[in-house]
């Protein structure tokens, strides 16, 4: 908290943004998915792993990106990886409704599907470690709900054959996002992390985030009372700048975005978190190349040794251990 209020810390901060559960973590606190995606006293048993066992200074819930999809009406489909193992549920096909379909937020939307359990789920967390650490609550951005509910192939295609089309989809993304947010506050979220993995300029025109996402986001950010993250997957340079004008107090970078680049862009205020490749650093490699790309990425100016999107599952706790390592240094 230091770090967002701009004040010295006493050492370097280091937690994830994004889901840092494991199945190590899962073993050691017996609680396992698809039950800690689905239930408030496992998701929160998991959650506080972070904490407990990988010492990371923030806790984050939830694990998966289908909340708010789901209790809008969303097909989800369960998280299984190929070698049978589970992994974090998704939106799956067909998709639930057209683009031409009236969007409708729905009175009763935080009551709806897995939601009460989330909420549960962080009033827990909360209990559990009070002011010591802070604690994180997920969203999905504006945009990335929207390809959710009318699926991302007719979402790009809008992007330049219907714009306005896709107007009010994003304006229910918007709500449904604030309304979570404002519940997981409620239940006792210190900080709200909004993900947006379809508004990467990986996927859109880096002008489609600027005409369309950035007034809905930024309308977002304005309606919630605690520090905000923003996470976009992938090289977000083209957009960078106009991510940091939604006013987050941090972002959360991709390790294919270069701290400094976004130094540049988006001046000095910004808080910066990130750091460590996840596919193929944390998961694959061991404790020297983890400590190597967190020396550097400090170097380069992030400010919160993270990893930089959600970890594998398979991810050993002692590559995770080794970036709190690092961050104790600095
Ligand atoms: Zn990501």
């Amino acid at each position: 908290m230091a770090v967002i209020n701009h004040q010295k810390p006493d050492r370097m901060p280091c937690f994830g943004a994004n889901c840092t559960a494991t199945y190590e973590q899962m073993e050691k606190v017996q609680a396992f998915w698809p039950k800690a995606h689905e239930d408030g006293e496992a998701m929160a048993r998991l959650a506080l792993a972070s904490h407990t066992i990988l010492g990371f200074d923030a806790i984050r819930v939830p694990f998966c990106q289908t909340f708010e999809a789901r209790a809008l009406g969303a097909n989800i489909k369960p998280g299984k990886l190929p070698d049978n193992m589970e992994g974090i549920p998704g939106i799956d096909h067909p998709p639930a409704f057209r683009i031409d379909d009236t969007p409708v937020f729905p009175n009763d939307f935080l009551f709806r599907g897995h939601i009460p359990e989330l909420l549960k789920a962080v009033s827990i967390v909360k209990k559990e470690v009070g002011d010591k650490v802070p604690v994180i609550g997920g969203i999905i951005g504006p945009f990335t709900l929207a390809g959710s509910l009318i699926d991302t192939i007719p979402l790009l295609k809008a992007t330049f054959k219907a714009p306005d089309k896709l107007r009010p989809w994003l304006e229910l993304g918007e709500k449904a996002g604030t309304a979570l947010a404002k519940a997981i506050i409620d239940a006792g979220a210190d900080i709200i992390c909004c993900e947006d993995m379809t508004a990467s300029p990986e996927l859109i025109a880096p002008k489609t985030y600027k005409e369309l996402e950035l007034e809905f986001q930024t309308k977002q950010f304005d309606a919630i009372c605690v520090p905000t993250i923003l996470h976009i997957c992938g090289k977000v340079d083209p957009i960078v700048k106009w991510m940091a004008q939604t006013r987050p107090d941090i972002l959360s970078l991709d390790t294919k975005t270069n701290p400094k680049v976004v130094r540049e862009k988006c001046g000095p205020d910004i808080v910066l978190l990130g750091g460590v490749e996840v596919a193929t650093t944390l998961f694959l490699k061991g404790p020297d190349e983890i400590r190597k790309e967190s020396e550097q990425a400090i170097a380069d100016g992030i400010q919160i040794l993270a990893p930089g999107c959600a970890v594998g599952p398979g991810t050993p706790t002692k590559n995770l251990l080794t970036m709190l390592e690092v961050a104790k240094e600095h």
